[in-house]
C-alpha cells in the first residue's frame, strides 16, 4: 500500500499513525539530515510531533522544533536545513493528521523522494544511532518572525484598511492577525484561537465562509480573508462581502504580483488564457505547479487557494497572499477589480470509476470532434467555446469531470456528454 497520497501521509489519528511517525522520522533524519519540524493546531499535533522528533534523533541526526506554524512558514524555514517535515492534515476534519515533507526551496518532496522515505519506512530494518552521536532538540523559535519580516519586505506602505480574518482554528492563527496588524491594518478576528478544534469546516469553500462575510458586511471590512487548517491556502471575499471565486483571485493575484509568465492547473478556468499572462498547466495539486516553477515563472497556483510565489519559496503560502490582498484592497475595491474578470459557466461532478476505462472513453469522446487534446492529467478535450476535462482521482475511486464554456447551455451540454459516455463505456465493458 503507498503510504503517500497527492499530499503526503493524511490519515485519522490512531495509533498506527503515532508508529508511523516514528518511522518516518527516522527515515528522514537517515536520508536527510538536518530537519525542522512544525504542526498545525490539531490535538494530535503533540504527539505525533514527539514521536517524529524521536525517530529523526534516533538517526542520529539533528532535529529542530518550530512549533506551531502554518505549511509555508515551515516550507520558508526549511531553506536553512536539509529538509522540513509539517504534522498537518492541511483542510481535512481535525480528526485526521498527516505528515508532509518539504525541501529546502520550499517545493514538497517529489514522488520519487516520497518512495524512498516509503522504502525505509516499509524495510524497518534501521538501527539506532550511537548514544554518543546522538543529538539535543533544539528550538526554532524564529520561524514566525522570520517569515513575517520577508513578506513585509514586500509591503513597505503603511495598509490603513480595515480586514476580516477567519483562521478556521488552524495554524495562521499565529501570523495572519500579527502581520496584517504590523502591515497597518485594523484586523477583526475570526476563529482565530488555535484550539485544535476547528469551529468551522476547514476548507475555505464560499459553504464554509458564512461568517466572514457576515463579519465584512456587518464590520464594513475592505476584505476578509480565509485560510485552511495549515494556510497553504488562502481564500478572500470583497468589501461586498461576496465570495471571489479562485479563478479571478489568481487573476487579480498575478496581476498584483506584476506576473508574466504563470504556471497553473489543467482545471483552471479559460479566463485566464485571456488576460494577456503567459500560461504554462499542469496536472491538479500544488506540487505539481511547484516542481514546473522549478523551471521558472513568477506566479503559480490553483483555484482551490493555492498561491505560490516563487521569491519567497516554492511552498503555496497562503500568508503572503493574505499580505497581498490587503495590499490590493487598500488600493482598490475588490469587489470592481474581481467583477472586470471574465467568469465563464462551469460545472463540476465526480462519478464512481467501476467498470470505466479512460481510454474507452477517450476514444468515445473524441466524437465530439474537439479541436485539441491533451493527456496532461486525464485527458482534456478543447473546444473553440469551450473544454471538457476526464481524470481520474487522485485520492479516491472516482472519476473527476469538469467542463467550462461561453454559454451555460453549452458548459451544460459537455457535461451531460462525458456523463452519456461514461454509461455507455460502463455497459459495454
Ligand atoms: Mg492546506
Amino acid at each position: 500500500m503507498a503510504l503517500f497520497g497527492t499530499s503526503g501521509i493524511r490519515r485519522l489519528f490512531d495509533r498506527e499513525l503515532v508508529v508511523l511517525a516514528f518511522k518516518a522520522g527516522v527515515a528522514v533524519g537517515r536520508n536527510c539530515g538536518r530537519v525542522v519540524v512544525g504542526r498545525d493546531t490539531r490535538t494530535s499535533g503533540p504527539v505525533l510531533k514527539h514521536a517524529l522528533m524521536a525517530g529523526v534523533l534516533t538517526s542520529g541526526a539533528e532535529c529542530q522544533d518550530a512549533g506551531v506554524i502554518p505549511t509555508p512558514t515551515l516550507g520558508y524555514a526549511a531553506r536553512h536545513f536539509d529538509a522540513g517535515v509539517m504534522i498537518t492534515a492541511s483542510h481535512n476534519p481535525p480528526e485526521y493528521n498527516g505528515i508532509k515533507l518539504w525541501n529546502p526551496d520550499g517545493s514538497a518532496f517529489s514522488p520519487e523522494q516520497e518512495k524512498e522515505i516509503e522504502k525505509l519506512i516499509y524495510d524497518d530494518a534501521f538501527a539506532a544511532a550511537s548514544w554518543r552521536k546522538l543529538k539535543a532538540v533544539a528550538s526554532y523559535e524564529t520561524a514566525i518572525e522570520e517569515h513575517v519580516r520577508r513578506i513585509r519586505q514586500d509591503f513597505p506602505a503603511s495598509l490603513r484598511i480595515k480586514v476580516a480574518v477567519d483562521c478556521g482554528g488552524g495554524a495562521a492563527s499565529v501570523i495572519t492577525p500579527r502581520l496584517l496588524r504590523k502591515l497597518g491594518c485594523e484586523v477583526v478576528e475570526i476563529n482565530c484561537q488555535p484550539t485544535g478544534f476547528f469551529p468551522r469546516p476547514s476548507e475555505p469553500t464560499e459553504l464554509n465562509l458564512g461568517e466572514l462575510i457576515k463579519a465584512v458586511r456587518e464590520h464594513e471590512a475592505h476584505a476578509g480573508i480565509a485560510h485552511d487548517g495549515d494556510a497553504d491556502r488562502m481564500m478572500a471575499v470583497d468589501e461586498r462581502g461576496r465570495f471571489i471565486p479562485g479563478d479571478k483571485l489568481m487573476v487579480l493575484l498575478a496581476q498584483a504580483q506584476g506576473a508574466k509568465d504563470i504556471v497553473t492547473t489543467i482545471d483552471a478556468s479559460m479566463s485566464i488564457d485571456e488576460m494577456g499572462f503567459q500560461v504554462r498547466r499542469t496536472r491538479v495539486g500544488d506540487t505539481a505547479v511547484s516542481h514546473e516553477l522549478k523551471k521558472g515563472g513568477d506566479f503559480g497556483g490553483e483555484p482551490s487557494g493555492a498561491w505560490i510565489f516563487p521569491r519567497i519559496s516554492l511552498c503555496p503560502d497562503g500568508i503572503y497572499a493574505a499580505a497581498r490582498i490587503a495590499a490590493i484592497a487598500s488600493q482598490y475595491k475588490l469587489s470592481e477589480l474581481a467583477d472586470r474578470i471574465p467568469a465563464y459557466p462551469i460545472r463540476r461532478g465526480s462519478v464512481s470509476s467501476d467498470g470505466v476505462a479512460l481510454s474507452h472513453l477517450e476514444s468515445s469522446l473524441m466524437a465530439l470532434k474537439p479541436v485539441s487534446m491533451t493527456n496532461t492529467d486525464g485527458f482534456k478535450l478543447s473546444f473553440k467555446d469551450g473544454w471538457l476535462l476526464i481524470r481520474p482521482s487522485g485520492t479516491e475511486p472516482k472519476i473527476r469531470l469538469t467542463a467550462e464554456a461561453r454559454t451555460e447551455s453549452r458548459a451544460q451540454k459537455l457535461y451531460e456528454s462525458a456523463m452519456n459516455a461514461i454509461q455507455t463505456v460502463r455497459k459495454e465493458g
